[in-house]
């Protein structure tokens, strides 16, 4: 007799990884991982099989390759020319631009990210802020990389560690309504509602009364990050007994380390019973020597988020960039990953990608793979808050994956991004697309 015709079966929008290696805490698991279009989330295989009698759509054999949770930026500065703290004359080109650089950030691993905002005028950020916030419920994988609001760096900064932010724009807060002034108080959200674009701000806290104010702006569920500061040790301490969490890019821009005033960098050696903070480090080649990374990375690994800090030339080629400096205009000369004031030895930001900081610190670290992607995956979004949807491959996170070809280099395994998944889609391939294996 033959074989009866199975009845079509309906789409269930779900596909099947196999033969492949999962980044899961620190180590690479050999198992397979179900995630679905529909949901956007990682499907917990057994569920779907046993209590949905849902079958995946097709199976993908990636020949025993990596798959990572996506990477996430938390000091992302602009890419692909456009940088985020630009006003235009027509407001709503803002968001078609900021549209342009999410979906370009994609395809160099990077799906979601906090787009930082470098010390401005408060017209700027009243205006530019709306645009920035996090997608909140809007999940279109063709959009990109998503936004987990925006890292508000300044303006409330010690000019005496001010980099390359303008000191004509620097200011110091005394009360909660200069800060208010400042982003515009929509920007700030309301009390306990977690609902301001804003999720993160770096400021030095010896500056006016910003310790004391710290409290308010956890409140309205902003990350608060020490940096651009001269903070001694004992400041920065006041400063997270207050709330703050975080460090931005550690080293930099900050008293260095001395062994009777041991500054920001002193926090993380400080005692058990203090929460210490997040922090993050850029590990360009030129921000910090090899050696100094390794030195924070084995002070405190849980802490430790790589980010790169980069500026809108990521992506261009060499050469002079136009760059807003809070009412200023100057330029900014990229030479290869360099990027430089003009005129001057001032280190502008950088031009990296974060794969390229995490193949960096491969090499400079001798860590673990899956060691070297917790700084780009769960460390940050443990960060933010957000380790249940972002930075895992457990069912319910959300399904931004990136799968990794290994390429040996020097004598040290390099990461290749092959694909980039965005909400259980396929977002970017290094490629063509293979043809499904085994599609049941
Ligand atoms: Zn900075």
């Amino acid at each position: 007799m033959p074989a009866a015709v199975p009845p079509t079966r309906p789409r269930t929008g779900i596909t099947r990884f196999t033969n492949c290696r999962l980044v899961k805490g620190d180590s690479l698991v050999e198992e397979d991982l179900w995630v679905s279009s529909q949901s956007g989330k990682i499907v917990s295989s057994q569920a779907a099989f046993f209590d949905d009698l849902a079958l995946p759509d097709e199976s993908i054999d990636l020949g025993g390759r990596i798959i990572s949770p996506g990477l996430i930026d938390v000091q992302l500065n602009g890419a692909f020319g456009f940088n985020f703290s630009t006003l235009l004359e027509d407001t709503a080109q803002y968001g078609k631009k900021f549209l342009e650089v999410k979906k370009g950030l994609v395809a160099t691993g990077v799906t979601s990210f906090l787009p930082t905002l470098t010390s401005q005028t408060s017209g700027l950020y009243q205006k530019v802020l709306p645009y920035l916030g996090p997608s909140r419920g809007i999940r279109r994988f063709e959009d990109g990389s998503e936004s987990l609001g925006a890292h508000v760096e300044g303006p409330f900064l010690n000019p005496a560690k001010n980099g390359i932010h303008s000191k004509d724009v620097l200011l110091e807060a005394q009360t909660f309504e200069d800060i208010e002034a400042c982003y515009g108080k929509a920007n700030l959200g309301a009390r306990e509602s977690n609902n301001s674009p804003m999720t993160m701000v770096t400021v030095a806290p010896e500056r006016g009364q910003m310790s004391k104010l710290i409290p308010e702006l956890r409140k309205r569920g902003i990350i608060c990050s020490i940096g651009h500061s001269a903070a001694t040790y004992e400041e920065a301490l006041v400063a997270i007994e207050a709330g703050a969490t975080m460090i931005t890019h550690l080293f930099n821009a900050m008293r260095p380390l001395h062994h009777r005033n041991p500054g920001i960098f002193g926090v993380l050696g400080a005692a058990e019973n203090l929460q210490r903070p997040y922090f993050g480090v850029i590990a360009d080649g030129i921000h910090l020597h090899p050696t100094t990374v390794n030195i924070a990375f084995n002070t405190f690994r849980e802490g430790f988020i790589l980010v790169t800090d980069a500026m809108h030339m990521m992506g261009l080629p060499d050469g002079a960039y136009q760059w807003t400096n809070g009412d200023a205009t100057s330029n900014i000369v990229k030479v290869g990953p360099t990027l430089l004031l003009e005129g001057t030895d001032t280190i502008a930001g950088s031009s990296i990608s974060l794969i390229e900081c995490v193949n960096n610190f491969l090499k400079w670290s001798g860590t673990t793979i899956p060691a070297a992607l917790k700084t780009v995956t769960a460390t940050p979004a443990a960060m933010l808050g957000c380790q249940e949807t972002k930075g895992s491959l457990n069912a319910g996170a959300d399904a931004d994956l990136v799968i990794f070809s290994e390429q040996l280099k020097g004598g040290t395994t390099e990461l290749v991004i092959d694909e980039v998944w965005k909400f259980g889609n396929r977002a970017y391939c290094r490629g063509p697309v293979k043809p499904p294996h085994g599609t049941k």
